[in-house]
């Protein structure tokens, strides 16, 4: 028989390799697959069997480690300063402990610094005669990654200080709340997966190869420490933050010096009573030891000091009763149950629907319509059940089963063997049509600006639209007569969609949400094909002939062409002007970079025509001017889009030169 040291001697094991996945996980994908809360009692679980047996602890297990080693990609940083970790306190039973344990080592009264503890990641930042040369992530403590140009577009760290002096600060990068929300939302519109936490969003926003894309994140910081700052320089660590403040960094109005452990826990009540009405998140409380003698005279253990702790907040979950388990039709036709639940307060903001995934998950987790649930909201996400309490039950809950017919157009639904997903498979199904246009209209489709979910569901609800091919046929006076609507953003909608015709045959490969394509793909496809034509054409062995493309995209493409409907959605496009060529830089594509507008009437050319004819040389057609446009072409009756032209000094062709500049290339692509 197993004796109970073996017993967990295996389970140290087990923990250990957990632990290290989930780090893995959580520093290096910045995509976690569990709660924090689990992590951390995973953890905590291994720190007492470690304290049992002391002798197994190795100095690679994860209760030894900061973090993780840096990944491929930047450059390493080695820190002067380690930048350690915290250890955690979970109650007030914890940080009376810590207060003893360091009155104890200190042998005398010690007072406090309480700071927020910003859901973000830790960063160094180096100043050189007070200048900005060099910022890296904690990494795994010792070793961080280089992301300087990053953090250079964060606008809340100085590139240049108040005075001339040389040092390292610590401060933590977050994502404001807003701002994670809007990330989130638009990456659930593309359907790329979400950020589990601001935390995550955080990292991976800092951690992006084009600063243009972190830049565009809307990162902040809270700077909260001066690396190996000694007592003599500056003798507490309230000192270090009005320093930091003076010399121009961006440090947090909320924390507060405390003089006993009782006025640490006052802070941390009313913090977490007031944590949601702050514009970031917060995880917890930081309690640090004010003076800087102390704290050097306690000292650190490898993984993090002696004179800090981390209260953290409990995880955020409440009681709900699930009312009824609706289903939901997305883009693709998957069909995917959600349920309603007693609208239930947690952490701050009422709850009232929860994602099941599919039915296996309901199921796996054995929830029923009438069950109570336990529902958790970590940080902010989206709120997920974790499980049912079988224990209230009364007899009356119902078990959830699919329904067979897909409760937007009636028509039976289909689940494929081996697969979680049930979908309607019916083309013309209102609640699929829905969700295609809005993948069709989303970023990094064709990118129709003005054109989100709102506006979508008006239009189809006016049966105005039902199919992507519609946007294009839409007119202004049907706009004007809509709610919401004035002349102004009538005319910047129809502008807009005018514009996406001019998208790169990429993005119309993935607007078409063809499934298995993502834009990967589509630009793989649009490379090799150079056009839908030859695209449309293309049979299983070709399509796999391009670089990424298996077998199961390649018939996935070969079905999706094989419709009827989806060929003449294309047939459509075209018709109306929408770019199916790949614009090739070199060669036959002699207007390659430059951008047209079009205003007023052509005598020679329909609007498509003389579209068509200037993406066919490569040109880039626009729906407005602006400082980028090269050329406008101005017909009869030009009107706004000329004056702006004039008013930016872009060139103005009429339409006679129009004709010279296009006849002139057509000659010259026919001579070649
Ligand atoms: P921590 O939460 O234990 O706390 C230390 C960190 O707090 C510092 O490094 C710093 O980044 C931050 N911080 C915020 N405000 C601060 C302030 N005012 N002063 C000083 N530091 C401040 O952080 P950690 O070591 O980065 O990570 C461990 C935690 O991460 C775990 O407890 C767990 O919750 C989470 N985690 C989760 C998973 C998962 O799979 N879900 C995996 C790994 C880690």
């Amino acid at each position: 028989m197993e004796s109970k040291q073996d017993a967990d001697l295996k389970r140290i094991a087990e923990l250990r390799e957990q632990l290290h996945y989930h780090n893995y996980r959580y520093y290096v994908l910045d995509d976690p697959v569990i709660e924090d809360s689990e992590y951390d009692q995973l953890m905590q679980e291994l720190i007492r069997l470690e304290a049992k047996y002391p002798e197994t602890i190795t100095p690679d297990s994860p209760t030894q480690r900061v973090g993780h080693p840096v990944a491929g990609g930047f450059a390493q940083v080695e820190h002067r300063i380690p930048l350690l970790s915290l250890a955690n306190a979970f109650s007030k039973e914890e940080l009376k402990d810590f207060d003893e344990r360091v009155k104890r080592w200190a042998g005398q009264e010690v007072d406090y610094v309480c700071e927020l503890k910003y859901d973000g990641l830790a960063v160094s930042l180096t100043y050189e005669n007070g200048v900005f040369v060099r910022g890296a992530t904690r990494g795994d403590g010792q070793i961080g990654e280089d992301v300087t140009q990053n953090l250079r577009t964060i606008r809340s760290i100085p590139l240049k200080l108040a005075e001339p002096v040389s040092l390292d600060v610590r401060g933590e990068v977050f994502m404001p709340k807003k701002a994670y929300e809007t990330l989130n939302e638009e990456r659930a519109a593309k359907g790329e997966p979400l950020f589990a936490n601001p935390r995550n969003a955080a990292a991976g926003s800092l951690r992006q190869l084009d600063p243009k894309i972190t830049a565009s994140r809307r990162l902040d910081i809270f700077v909260y420490g001066i690396g190996g700052v000694r007592p003599d320089q500056i003798p507490t660590h309230l000192g270090c933050l009005g320093r930091l403040k003076e010399l121009g960094f961006k440090v947090s109005p909320h924390s507060k010096h405390c003089v006993s452990i009782d006025e640490v826990w006052e802070f941390v009540e009313t913090w977490s009573e007031k944590r949601e009405s702050l514009p970031f998140a917060i995880d917890g409380i930081v309690v640090k030891v004010n003076s800087l003698a102390i704290q050097e005279q306690l000292g650190a253990t490898a993984k993090s000091p002696r004179w800090a702790v981390a209260y953290k907040f409990p995880a955020d979950q409440a009681i709900a009763q699930v009312l009824d388990i609706e289903v939901n039709v997305g883009r693709t036709g998957a069909v995917t149950p959600l349920a309603i639940l007693t609208p239930t307060l947690i952490a701050g903001s009422t709850v009232s629907r929860a994602t099941l995934h599919n039915e296996d998950y309901v199921k796996a987790k054995d929830i029923r319509i009438g069950d109570y649930v336990v529902v958790q909201k970590a940080g902010d996400v989206i709120p997920e059940i974790v499980r049912s309490l079988p224990e209230r039950r009364d007899g009356d809950e119902k078990e959830f089963s699919m329904p067979e017919t897909c409760p937007a157009c009636s028509r039976p639904l289909w689940r494929a063997p081996g697969e979680a997903a049930v979908r309607c498979v019916n083309l013309d199904c209102p609640a699929q049509a829905y969700e295609r246009i809005i993948h069709f209209a989303s970023r990094d489709a064709m990118n129709i600006e003005g054109l989100g979910p709102a506006v979508i569901k008006q239009l189809i609800d006016n049966n105005l639209i039902d199919n992507p091919a519609d946007l294009y046929e839409l007119t202004f006076d049907q706009l004007i007569n809509l709610e919401r609507f004035g002349e102004k953003s009538a005319r910047n909608l129809l502008d807009a969609i005018a514009a996406s015709k001019s998208r790169p045959l990429a993005n119309l490969i993935f607007a078409l949400g063809i499934r298995h394509v993502g834009s990967e793909v589509a630009r793989e496809l649009a490379a090799h094909f150079d056009s839908m034509e030859k695209l449309r054409e293309a049979g299983p062995e070709e399509l796999m002939a391009v670089g990424s493309i298996g077998e199961k995209i390649a018939s996935s493409i070969v079905s999706y062409f094989s419709r009827k409907e989806n060929v003449q959605l294309i047939d459509r496009l075209a018709a109306v002007g929408v770019n199916m060529v790949e614009r090739k830089t070199a060669g036959g594509q002699p207007l390659a970079n430059l951008t047209f507008v079009l205003t007023g009437t052509l005598e020679k050319f329909t609007r498509q025509e003389a579209e068509a004819a200037l993406r066919g040389l490569g040109a880039h057609v626009a729906g407005s001017v602006s400082r980028n446009t090269d050329y406008v072409v101005a017909g009869e009756k030009a009107g706004s889009k000329l004056d702006k032209a004039r008013q930016l000094g872009v060139k103005i062709l009429n339409e006679q030169q129009f004709i010279e500049i296009i006849g002139k290339h057509m000659q010259d692509l026919k001579q070649d």
